[in-house]
């Protein structure tokens, strides 16, 4: 359903164009392409950026959070826009909106984050799922999931083609995210199959940038945080496992053009950059990225802590309009530095240990 066919269009057209203040209307966009967007997740990292992209799109877009890991600071320029509206729930419980797309990236992503209560990690990703997919079912709303690489687990298969089923340690302590998206994938696919409905599925392999909350623990937040202050660099194990790291723009252009996509590829399809660095060579650049005094310090490898990680994206390559990453490690790391740089650390609350 397209915006002007929602029962609701009528009244909000009349209201005039959808537009903040910061934001300029597309004046390119006729109004029967504006949809009704709701992006669940939609205060964190990545699910503000996707937030911010839609609302410059012109689109009526719903941001759900029930803030675990974010705050209302990542979409705080946004709340002044007519065509944004921030909504607290908690996608593990049942909400009845009316809407056209359904972006799903609600789910705590760092593992400090998602190990922090387990349970509630894979409720987030089940149970949330099937309240998600009923939503889009009654309205007949595409939807999308924000799957991950943690689906290929500790991988034998190396770079990680979408056909490569994985090796997850089902009772491990990354599992309650690893098998929670798992089996998200398979009730989006179910309900694709069963209700016809029109999914996408996106297998997003580590990615960075402005926003990551600076206490997630995660290996890029850590390091810049680290070397900003002057502190050790802590890497985990010898440093000898590797990460491809996505910059988020490119990573926010590859979910867009899968969402608009063909609806016979419905995927799931890999979206990362295959650029592979050791952890090693991550804190080198970024200490000379920085100009840092830290040292290097190593600490224990974190159980089930995956060796090798590279996306193989022939697949988005061939599917995605030629899509494929643009930004390199080192210019992205640059831009995520100089946001570091100017965001005020005590603002930020640590929901967990930092590591
Ligand atoms: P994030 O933690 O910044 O964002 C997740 C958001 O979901 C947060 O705002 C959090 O408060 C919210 N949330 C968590 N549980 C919720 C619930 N039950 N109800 C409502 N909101 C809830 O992480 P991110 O990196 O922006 O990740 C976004 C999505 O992308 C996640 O689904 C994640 O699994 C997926 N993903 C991210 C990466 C990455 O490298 N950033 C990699 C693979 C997959
Ligand atoms: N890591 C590290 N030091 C840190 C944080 C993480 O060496 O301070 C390592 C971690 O053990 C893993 C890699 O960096 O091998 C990526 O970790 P992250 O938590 O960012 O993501 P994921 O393991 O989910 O890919």
């Amino acid at each position: 359903m397209y915006y002007h066919d929602s029962p609701f269009a009528a009244g909000r057209r009349r209201n005039g164009p959808v537009v903040g203040p910061q934001l300029g209307p597309n004046p390119e966009r006729h109004m029967s392409q504006i949809k009704r967007i709701l992006v669940t997740g939609g205060a964190g990292f990545l699910g503000s950026h996707m937030c911010e992209r839609l609302v410059e799109a012109g689109h009526d877009v719903i941001c759900m959070d029930n803030f675990f890991t974010s705050q209302k600071s990542n979409v705080e320029h946004l709340l002044d826009c007519r065509n944004f509206e921030l909504l607290r729930h908690d996608i593990v419980h049942p909400i009845w909106l009316e809407v056209d797309e359904i972006y799903n990236m609600a789910c705590p992503a760092a593992p400090g984050h998602y190990q922090y209560n387990p349970i509630k990690t894979t409720k987030t990703s089940v149970i949330g799922s099937i309240n998600m997919l009923g939503m889009a079912k009654r309205c007949g709303a595409k939807i999308l999931q924000a799957s991950t690489s943690e689906v290929y687990g500790d991988p034998e298969v190396h770079p990680q083609p979408e056909s490569y089923r994985g090796a997850v340690n089902t009772i491990g302590p990354r599992a309650c995210y690893d098998e929670g998206k798992r089996c998200a994938e398979t009730l989006f696919m179910d309900y694709h199959r069963m209700n016809k409905l029109n999914i996408r599925i996106v297998r997003i392999f580590n990615t960075y940038g402005p926003r990551m909350h600076p206490y997630d623990g995660r290996v890029v937040s850590n390091f810049i945080r680290q070397a900003l202050n002057n502190e050790d660099i802590t890497i985990f194990g010898d440093g000898s496992q590797t990460r491809s790291f996505c910059y988020r723009d490119d990573l926010v252009e590859g979910i867009i053009r899968m969402m608009d996509g063909s609806d016979d590829f419905v995927g799931p399809v890999n979206i990362g950059n295959p650029g592979e660095f050791t952890i090693k060579e991550l804190a080198e650049i970024v200490i000379e990225l920085t100009g840092s005094r830290s040292k290097m310090v190593t600490l224990p490898l974190p159980a089930d802590d995956p060796l090798q990680r590279q996306p193989d994206i022939s697949v988005a390559k061939d599917k995605l309009n030629g899509w494929e990453p643009k930004v390199p490690l080192r210019d992205g790391l640059a831009k995520t530095i100089e946001w570091f740089r100017s965001i005020d650390l005590s603002h930020y609350r640590a929901p967990t240990p930092n590591y």
